[in-house]
């Protein structure tokens, strides 16, 4: 059990977030602790990753520093009609960065990214209504219909 704890420990030390794209032009840190750990199920999450859902990792937007090759935003709508500002590396594709009207403040990094993503714990699913039938995490985690409520 001592043991155990000791390495609960150490992975706290290194929840430092740092990542970045497929091709390497894009780095990005945020020194910030995580808001938010969430799978996000909507549709336009699985079109931009290509994949059953997105892990997105909320932070405090002033947080976070890019660096290297520059992003490309690529503008979508939420479900309130507001403003979703996908960010991707212009040179490979890989989807780094979310910001949203709906929860101002806030950056959502996609987990895939981070160069060691072994402390990431996802705390909830969000827009289930949408998920896809072969996208389950599993029973254990809070279940939301649609947004979070942000703020
Ligand atoms: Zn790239
Ligand atoms: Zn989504």
């Amino acid at each position: 059990m001592a043991a155990l704890n000791h390495l609960n420990c150490e992975a706290e030390k290194v929840a430092k977030i740092k990542g970045g794209c497929l091709c390497g032009e894009v780095q990005y840190e945020s020194t910030a602790e995580p808001l938010m750990v969430a799978a996000c199920h909507c549709t336009n999450c699985r079109k931009q990753s290509g994949t059953a859902f997105s892990m997105n990792i909320g932070v405090p937007a002033d947080s976070v520093s890019v660096t290297g090759g520059s992003l490309t935003t690529y503008e979508d709508a939420g479900a309130s009609g507001e403003p979703v500002l996908r960010k991707f590396c212009n040179k490979c594709g890989s989807p780094i960065l979310t910001n949203l009207k709906a929860a101002d403040g806030v950056s959502f990094i996609k987990a895939g990214t981070l160069d060691d993503s072994s402390w990431v714990v996802p705390g909830a699913e969000i827009w289930c209504d949408s998920k896809a039938s072969w996208g389950s995490l599993g029973e254990a985690l809070p279940k939301m219909p649609g947004n979070p409520p942000f703020g």
